[in-house]
C-alpha cells in the first residue's frame, strides 16, 4: 500500500528494477530503530535509520527537515520541525516512507527516568 502511494506521488508507472523494493515492502519491512539512526540526523523526535533506501520522498516532502548524505546515498534529519506545518510534513514523510526508515521517537528514547529525591534525616 505505502509502495503504491509513493510511486503514484512519484508517477512511476512500471514496476521495472522495484522488485527488490516490492519485496522489501510487501515482506512489511519493520519500524524505525533509534539505535539503528544514522549519526548525520539531528538529535530530536524524527530520525532516519540505516533501512533507507534513498528513495527521496521524505525529501520531497518535507525539504526543510530532511536532506541527502551524498556519499551514502541515503536521507537524514539535517533540522528538526519548528513550526506546526513542518512537524505535520514530516510525519506525511514517515508515514510515507516505503521502509519504515523514519522514526518518531528520538526525543524520548535515552531519556532516564527521573530518580527520587533522597529521603531528608529527621531532626
Ligand atoms: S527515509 Fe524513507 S522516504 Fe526518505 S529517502 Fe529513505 S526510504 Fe525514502
Amino acid at each position: 500500500m505505502r509502495f503504491q502511494l509513493w510511486r503514484a506521488k512519484n508517477g512511476i508507472e512500471s514496476t521495472g528494477g522495484f522488485g527488490i523494493l516490492m519485496a522489501v515492502t510487501e515482506s512489511g519491512g519493520s519500524m524505525a530503530d533509534f539505535t539503528n539512526r544514522y549519526s548525520d540526523n539531528v538529535p530530536g523526535k524524527f530520525y532516519v535509520d540505516d533501512q533507507c533506501i534513498d528513495c527521496d520522498l521524505c525529501r520531497e516532502t518535507a525539504p526543510d527537515n530532511f536532506t541527502r548524505n551524498e556519499d551514502g546515498g541515503y536521507s537524514f534529519v539535517y533540522k528538526q520541525p519548528t513550526s506546526a506545518d513542518e512537524e505535520a510534513l514530516c510525519k506525511e514523510a514517515m508515514e510515507g516512507c516505503p521502509v519504515e526508515a523514519i522514526g518518531p521517537d528520538g526525543a524520548q528514547v535515552g531519556i532516564a527516568a527521573p530518580t527520587q529525591p533522597s529521603p531528608q534525616p529527621q531532626t
